[in-house]
């Protein structure tokens, strides 16, 4: 298996971070993918994954953070990817939650990841929240770029249409949850083909760990 999303850059992994890696290792996890959140994370993701060979990096900068972002941090992705090793773009995408930052500067470095990403050749790696419509959207104006929506909550018909496009349908432990049946429903009709699992951890804590995780 494949944690196909995963911030073991956080630094709530800073004290015991390789064991977390070996229990994953040991409980079938072989590899893990950690997308980038701010520019100033990148660094330590990439040392991670040059410690551990099945720790594979991504580089980007996260919509939730977009008042934090500069169009420098844009210039340094294209150099970021270009001088290192990378298997993705992002995480990149929109989230139109309240208290989420300005739509129109979430699109603006939406819009200019997936650019890079298409000049690069490189696959996206998507968040998206209440706003599955306008990342299709967005995806549309580039129909050679693949990826993956990580922690899908669309619907079975956006999931269609996007996996018609090449991309692939993430679910984390928040499907777990009593009220994703909805949502269990959507992965139900996905093609394995098209899945992918992923622990968003330390963010999604499937249904039996959620109380410990909020204490
Ligand atoms: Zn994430």
């Amino acid at each position: 298996m494949i944690d196909s999303h995963c911030h073991i850059d956080f630094n709530v992994f800073d004290k015991d971070r390789d064991e977390v890696i070996q229990r994953a290792n040991d409980c079938g996890v072989s590899d893990i993918i950690v997308p980038g959140v701010l520019r100033k994370n990148w660094g330590e993701i990439q040392t991670i994954s040059t410690q551990h060979k099945n720790i594979h990096p991504c580089y980007g900068l996260h919509p939730c953070f977009a008042d934090q972002h500069s169009e420098d941090d844009l210039a340094a992705l294209e150099e970021q990817i270009t001088s290192n090793l990378c298997v993705a773009i992002g995480e990149c995408g929109l989230d139109y939650r309240k208290h989420q930052p300005d739509r129109e500067l979430q699109a603006k470095y939406f819009e200019a990841q997936l650019e890079i990403a298409n000049k690069h050749k490189l696959p996206v790696v998507i968040h998206s929240v209440y706003a599955t419509e306008e990342v299709i959207q967005s995806l549309k104006k580039h129909p050679e770029l693949k990826g993956m929506i990580h922690s899908y909550s669309g619907s079975g018909e956006q999931a269609a249409q996007l996996e018609k496009m090449g991309f692939y349908i993430s679910f984390g432990g928040t499907i777990t949850y009593d009220n994703a049946k909805k949502l269990r429903i959507v992965a139900e009709k996905i093609p394995l083909s098209s899945l992918l699992l992923e622990t968003d951890s330390p963010d999604q804590p499937d249904a039996d760990h959620f109380i410990y995780w909020i204490v």
